[in-house]
């Protein structure tokens, strides 16, 4: 097994996950089995109870695991099979030791960051290279060098590479080179004075990658190559790209980044074969049809925060030589304006995941906009219970309907509570989470999209579709086309006499990958590229 240590410099943001994850690509094209884990040195056990204006989306896995973002990115540039093994954070970390010092595991002695605590991320690390398949772990270190707080991780992995021995382990530094307009000059200072910080911890990088705005020219090359004390072949330019993010892993192999990785760690492998990489950027860079869909959400002004789903709509759109533009409406400025104002003139309408009841009436109208204008609309977890909740109000004739985690006392609970869910007290890592088998209804759309009788999707919530009202809902047009493996829950709804009208308690955007789009926002876009819209008539 060979080690890769990404660690980042200068400022957080920097792209050193997409930079991982290409890195990723490389070398699975090139044969390679590739395991890649994060390591988060915050206390959180995990993402899952922050919000997502502290850490945008929460990226759940097939085991229920709820992770970093950069997970996602992980599973779409590769085929790196993830579980709770790959993502560790500081709180587990001090967990772990915690609960050890309390059964008495260390023996009387004085309990300490190194080495306890440095031999548990150690630990992990072996963990996953013995229980994962592969040829590479690729390790990616969270948050910038100085963190206070990243300095366990950092010792950790500098005592591992001594261990693992010479030309086994590399570790590759990822930096800010900033543009100062005023001098039009691109500065390398941060990014020495990150380096040197690095090597005070004993960690000497073997390759930099300089995220840039502009080209880094022979000149600021030969300077990071000198201070960074690694050839000029080892400072990798990664310029913002101008189109989509899967032109990284590309632009890198144009520097021979995949190369000089395999050189440092002796690794004999063929040149990657690009070819249908690069088919899929090209059908994203220069696509025949356009679509306009409206994601219709909270966090809209937040980059990060429904990225699985942007990502999946980009996928979706490729595979039908179609650009999405996505259109980021706030709920609550529906609740405002009303829905015709945000919503007019889209080809879709896509209500994704979310907690609490602020814009939720927004949500509510966007739906019945999409039910009555025949709009393609797709609802994702809360946006199936947006949908159901909408149908319920105006077409079943239960006006109050609601869910009780917006309305507790509502008199007609259509989403309520699992009753497993009432007894739990604690919020971390206690949602319905992770995969569960669907039943798929034959002949609904769902059954065609999916064209299988049962499916595996991930779930993340609390809430479902009340028992008590299916009928109800059935007996009026609204299809439950999904159902639990027991028959219990539903897991998906859909309106058979509109051109597409489908929503999942579970989270597709999860699955989805850019040559392997996932089927439900695969019809989503074919249904939008379909829908067309009708001009106002001029008075
Ligand atoms: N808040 C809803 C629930 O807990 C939906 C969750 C979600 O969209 N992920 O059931």
């Amino acid at each position: 097994m060979k080690y890769i240590f990404v660690t980042g410099g200068v400022v957080s943001s920097l792209g050193k996950g997409l930079a991982a994850s290409a890195l990723g690509t490389l070398l699975e094209l090139r044969g390679l089995r590739v395991i890649m884990q994060k390591f988060d040195p915050y206390l959180n056990i995990d993402p899952g109870t922050m919000n997502p204006y502290e850490h945008g989306e929460v990226y759940v896995l097939d085991d229920g695991a709820e992770t970093d973002l950069d997970l996602g990115h992980y599973e779409r540039f590769t085929h790196t099979n993830l579980s709770r093994l790959n993502n560790l954070t500081s709180g587990q970390v001090y967990m772990s030791v915690l609960e050890k010092e309390r059964a008495g595991a260390y023996e009387g002695r004085t309990v300490q960051v190194i080495p306890h605590v440095t031999n548990e991320i150690k630990d992990r690390i072996r963990e996953v290279a013995k229980n994962m398949p592969g040829d590479i772990i690729i390790t990616e270190i969270g948050g910038t060098v100085g963190d206070i707080e990243g300095l366990p991780f950092l010792e950790a992995i500098r005592q591992f590479a001594i261990e693992a021995g010479q030309g086994n382990v590399l570790f590759i530094h990822a930096t800010l080179v900033p543009y100062i307009k005023a001098a039009q000059e691109l500065k390398t200072k941060p990014t020495q004075q990150s380096l040197a910080k690095l090597r005070e911890i004993g960690i000497a990088p073997q390759i930099i990658l300089c995220r840039t705005e502009h080209p880094l020219d022979l000149d600021v090359r030969e300077k990071i190559s000198l201070f960074g004390n690694v050839p000029i072949e080892d400072v990798i330019e990664v310029r913002d790209v101008k189109h989509s993010i899967y032109e990284v892993p590309l632009k890198l192999h144009e520097q021979r980044f995949d190369d000089r990785v395999c050189k440092v760690l002796h690794i004999e492998s063929p040149q990657p074969d690009l070819s249908k990489w690069r088919h899929f950027v090209q059908r994203i860079i220069h696509p025949t049809h356009h679509v306009r869909i409206g994601v219709v959400g909270k966090y809209i002004e937040l980059q990060d925060a429904y990225k699985s789903i942007y990502e999946s709509l980009t996928h979706a759109g490729a595979a039908s030589d179609c650009k999405v533009d996505i259109v980021k409406v706030d709920a609550e400025a529906i609740e405002k304006g009303g829905p015709d104002l945000y919503l007019n003139g889209l080809q879709g309408i896509l209500i994704p995941g979310g907690f609490g009841d602020r814009g939720t009436e927004g949500k509510i109208a966007a739906a019945g906009y999409a039910r009555q204008h025949g709009i393609p609309f797709f609802g994702i977890c809360l946006g199936m219970q947006i949908a159901v909740i909408e149908f319920a109000r105006n077409v079943c004739g239960l006006a109050q309907a609601s869910s009780t985690e917006f309305d507790k006392g509502t008199p007609h609970p259509v989403i309520s509570m699992m009753e497993e869910q009432k007894k739990i007290r604690h919020l971390g890592g206690t949602m319905r989470l992770g995969n569960w088998v669907t039943r798929l209804v034959p002949g609904s759309k769902a059954h065609a999209l999916y064209q299988s009788d049962t499916i595996e999707e991930r779930h993340r919530h609390r809430y479902e579709v009340n028992e008590d009202y299916k009928d109800t809902l059935e007996s009026r047009g609204m299809i439950i086309s999904g159902v639990s493996a027991k028959g219990d829950l539903a897991e998906m709804v859909e309106l058979p006499a509109h051109p597409y009208f489908v929503a999942c308690q579970f989270h597709p955007e999860f699955l989805s990958k850019p040559n392997h789009p996932h089927p439900l926002f695969h019809g989503f876009v074919q249904a939008a590229m379909k829908h067309r819209i009708v001009p106002e008539p001029h008075c």
